[in-house]
């Protein structure tokens, strides 16, 4: 059976970056599906700019129609902050005996010492960065470690272990942030090509970034 892909962000809004990679390890990793899951409070970061039903919303009209991709609300719906382990442990619950992978944006990866429980995380599921643009992996420091004892270069190994596994793999870079989409909807410009079209017009309609 081929992994499940789970794909975490703060989706504030999601934008081709977010997609391209999503697609680019669908297809490349042979994962079954991935599924993009807004998280609800970040324990990383203050609050969203866009609600919560806000960026499901615009992660459901941006992936609508695509076979394979899928969101999930299971972050939205828990009280209390996003825990990645705990999610990845709900979803170990359900799926016993399938191969989870957890897709970081390498900046993300970098943070990942900083996250509850984030030494567990890899007893629950494998962990998939992808490259980010100007982001560089690590080689030292416990991020070095943990590549250096768990890192593979297979795309096999994701499919045989059901956790455990480190691989990097590298995206079309496409330098895209969300930051930048709100900075150009604030200033009254217009963020088209940097996103699905109907992702656009949800912001237009609810002018959260306005
Ligand atoms: P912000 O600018 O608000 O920090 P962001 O664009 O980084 O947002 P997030 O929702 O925080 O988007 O990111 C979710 C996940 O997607 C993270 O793992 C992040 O590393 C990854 N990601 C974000 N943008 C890109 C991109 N352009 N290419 C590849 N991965 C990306």
């Amino acid at each position: 059976m081929r992994p499940v892909g789970i794909f975490g962000g703060t989706f504030d809004p999601i934008h081709y970056g977010h997609l391209r990679t999503a697609f680019e390890m669908l297809q490349a990793l042979r994962f079954e599906d991935v599924r993009f899951m807004p998280c609800g409070d970040p324990p990383h970061r203050g609050q969203t700019f866009a609600s919560a039903a806000e960026r499901l919303r615009m992660v459901e009209v941006a992936i609508f129609g695509q076979v394979g991709f899928s969101a999930d609300d299971r972050e939205l719906l828990r009280d209390g902050p996003s825990y990645t382990i705990d999610t990845l442990s709900s979803l170990r619950d359900e799926l016993p005996d399938r191969s989870l992978g957890l897709i970081l944006g390498m900046d993300a990866f970098l943070g990942l010492p900083g996250w509850h429980r984030w030494d567990e995380i890899l007893d629950v599921a494998h962990i998939v960065v992808a490259h980010r643009p100007g982001w560089k992996a690590p080689d030292i420091g416990p991020l070095g470690d943990l590549i250096t004892e768990f890192g593979t270069h297979r795309v096999d190994d994701l499919h045989t272990a059901v956790n455990g596994r480190i691989h990097i793999h590298a995206v079309t870079q496409l330098e895209i942030s969300s930051t930048e989409i709100r900075d150009l909807v604030a200033a009254g410009r217009d963020p088209r090509f940097l996103m699905p079209d109907a992702v656009r017009d949800e912001i237009k309609k609810s002018g959260c970034y306005a």
